[in-house]
């Protein structure tokens, strides 16, 4: 672990100078496109992966990449999505989903929940997943139900965002364009859900 201190002046010193420019741009306004989805673990990066530059991506990152649908909302997520679609008017928005999920573990093995209870609280919003995953895999090994319950979960999330009225709108007027992604780590690849065909492809440009 890097010293955060000497991180931070390392950032101003060696770092900063190059994007100041860009950076005085940005200290009154932003206007990103993208809403970026995401789960808090470590290993993965949105601007990263997606090469963004600061001011381009608008992020909600939480434990599983989770939206919590419009009739269940609390105030963050929806508080997110609703500045990001009304305010910002970005046009799209992306939940990225990624391999070795360990929110996603817990969903197919919520005995490792025990002693984290907020954890397994806050799960309950994917219980839609573990259901399904339940009922169509009933034999399947555990690694098949984590990568399937990755994938689920993100399709689930999708539909949950647009369960939401102003999402809604925005689709149905054409201002916005909704992504599922599955992130895999080990192999810095990406693949896209295909709505019309049900499942994760390649990215075909
Ligand atoms: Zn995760």
């Amino acid at each position: 672990m890097k010293n955060l201190y000497d991180a931070v002046s390392h950032f101003k010193s060696d770092i900063y100078p190059g994007l100041s420019g860009l950076f005085n741009e940005l200290a009154s306004s932003q206007a990103p496109n993208v809403l970026f989805i995401t789960c808090s673990d470590s290993r993965v990066v949105p601007s990263l992966i997606t090469d963004a530059s600061p001011g381009e991506l608008f992020v909600l990152r939480n434990v599983g990449n989770i939206v919590p649908p419009a009739e269940q909302a609390g105030d963050g997520e929806s508080a997110v999505l609703e500045y990001a679609v009304k305010a910002l008017g970005v046009g799209h928005i992306v939940v990225c989903g990624h391999s070795n999920c360990g929110a996603m573990h817990g969903v197919v093995s919520p005995g490792n929940l025990a002693t984290l209870p907020h954890v397994a609280g806050w799960l309950k919003n994917a219980d839609e997943t573990a259901q399904k995953i339940k009922e169509s895999l009933p034999e399947a090994d555990e690694a098949t139900r984590w990568k399937a319950a990755i994938e689920l979960n993100v399709v689930s999330q999708l539909d949950n965002v647009r369960s939401y009225s102003f999402v809604a709108d925005a689709l149905e007027a054409g201002s916005l364009q909704l992504h599922g992604w599955v992130y895999d780590i080990a192999a810095g690849e990406v693949v896209d859900y295909d709505s019309e065909r049900g499942r994760f492809v390649e990215y075909e440009g």
